[in-house]
């Protein structure tokens, strides 16, 4: 494809694109297509000869869309959101564009250098401690994900713990990893992958009314190791837990940290975001204590997945862990040591020019266009959670501190009824493909959730979908009261 060809078929992307985004309100939110169904629309093997790049876009409308699940839909409630925006994918089609390969500072210097900037950035946008910034001994850089950044705090804390054998050694001892039984499940797999099974991780006990940790069951389950031999490594504290953005207390846990020499992981994946309005900077109270952090601006900061931002107070301790430094990748920037080489901070190699979209965002947005975005996604679900207050078939499970509501049909005497009864009305309601939610289980309940996101989604969008919910409740032989 020469550049001229790229800059016709680019702008009819382009136009797909927005004609994608501008329709998405008229498409189902999900595909109704059993397994199979789009791979029995490809052909069985590879073109022998190249395509004209009409037929390609042609199969996007007729072959892609029909089969997706519409993640950018203004009625895409489920899991938590994963929305992009329009300086976002221009940022990574500048990216993909550059083709830039940004492993060393010396393979991209405009690469890292934008980077450690962006994150310092959006480390003032959270306002998160000095000490998680590059000005000091820390710095931000961006991960595929927050499990990648939970794997690797786990390594560097492993690497501490064992008193910096653990590159050298591996892992030596029987060291263990504490979160609440609310924690992600990207915290299993981390212990898991650093080598520790699955005997590596404890989960501590939540507080029953707030569903965050209890500091003083953690304090108990590390003193109960320490008595049997074993190792206390590190904690993972979350400010918004998946099921119901429970904020764990990381002042106290923070302190216990302290006071047994665990690293602290604090894992805002999806609330970290609120961050930038200081109304909700509550929710970081004690991030001084941490020892590294993420969030996904991938979830809630308009930036298209993948992109996790990921801090760590002491950069040379990380970097300690992780560095290999094969001859062929010597060079005399490196071993100037005036300048960060990412690959030394996660998992793979190579790496994308991922913070262009972030800086895309970052400038396009303001600060003031992100806290309105955040502020907006509140409200809605604000009004949602009005609607359920206010229908006597309907209860709230749990606090809702950002845009996570999470309700359910009211309990009655039966559980397992009860359990049966919503996750009917969740099939009813996501199989109109109207709208699309997703479920947890809150003290072992079924429990529906419904997480605003989108920058497409209006009150009238909510509205609809509270329409269909109850519509279902009605359907499932529970009226409306007096
Ligand atoms: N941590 C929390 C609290 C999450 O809610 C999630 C995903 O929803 C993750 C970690 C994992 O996120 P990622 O997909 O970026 O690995």
């Amino acid at each position: 494809m020469t550049p001229d060809e790229f800059r016709q078929h680019g702008h009819a992307v382009v136009d797909w694109i927005a004609d994608y985004w501008s329709t998405l309100d008229q498409r189902p939110v999900t595909s109704a297509d059993p397994p199979g169904t789009v791979a029995a629309r490809l052909p069985a093997g590879p073109p022998e000869r190249g395509e004209p790049f009409d037929r390609l876009l042609a199969d996007l409308d007729t072959v892609i869309a029909p089969g997706l699940t519409h993640w950018q839909h203004p009625r895409f409630f489920g899991y938590f959101p994963a929305n992009t925006s329009g300086p976002s994918v221009l940022g990574d089609l500048v990216c993909a564009g550059l083709g830039v390969q940004g492993m060393l500072w010396s393979t991209g210097p405009a690469c890292t250098e934008v980077e450690t900037v962006v994150l310092d950035w959006l480390a003032e946008l959270l306002d998160l401690p000095a000490r998680l910034r590059s000005g000091g001994s820390g710095g931000g850089v961006i991960q595929d994900s927050a499990s990648s950044a939970i794997l690797i705090a786990v390594l560097a804390a492993l690497h501490r713990a064992a008193g910096g054998r653990w590159r050298g050694h591996g892992v030596e001892r029987a060291y263990r990893v504490y979160t609440s039984t609310q924690g992600h499940s990207a915290i299993e797999k981390a212990v898991r992958i650093a080598g520790l099974g699955d005997a590596g991780l404890r989960t501590v006990a939540v507080d029953p009314e707030s569903l965050a940790m209890d500091p003083a069951a953690l304090r108990t389950a590390i003193e109960a190791d320490l008595a049997a031999g074993l190792v206390p490594a590190a904690a993972v504290a979350t400010i918004g837990t998946t099921s119901t953005n429970a904020v764990d207390p990381i002042p106290a846990i923070g302190e216990l940290c302290r006071e047994y020499g665990l690293w602290l992981h604090v894992d805002a994946a999806y609330a970290g975001a609120a961050a930038v309005c200081p109304e909700l900077r509550w929710s970081h109270a004690g991030l001084e204590y941490a020892d590294s952090y993420c969030f996904d601006p991938h979830k809630w900061l308009l930036t298209g997945f993948d992109c996790d931002a990921f801090w760590v107070a002491d950069r040379a301790e990380l970097v300690e862990a992780l560095t290999v430094l094969p001859e062929y990748l010597r060079n005399a920037a490196t071993e100037s040591g005036e300048v960060l080489d990412y690959r030394d901070w996660q998992v793979s190699l190579g790496r994308r020019f991922r913070a262009l979209k972030l800086w895309f965002v970052l400038r396009w947005y303001g600060a003031e266009g992100l806290r309105a975005h955040i502020r907006e996604t509140i409200a809605l679900a604000g009004w949602f959670a009005e609607q359920v207050r206010a229908d006597q078939r309907f209860e709230l499970v749990a606090p809702s501190p950002f845009a996570l509501v999470c309700f359910r049909l009211r309990a009655t005497s039966d559980d397992a009824a009860d359990d049966e009864a919503n996750a009917e009305l969740l099939a009813r309601v996501n199989a109109t493909g109207r709208a699309y939610l997703t479920h947890t289980r809150v003290g072992g309940r079924y429990t529906l959730r419904l997480v605003p996101g989108s920058p497409y989604t209006r009150e009238e969008h909510v509205a609809q979908t509270w329409q269909l919910i109850t519509d279902a409740a009605t359907a499932h032989g529970r009226q409306e009261g007096p």
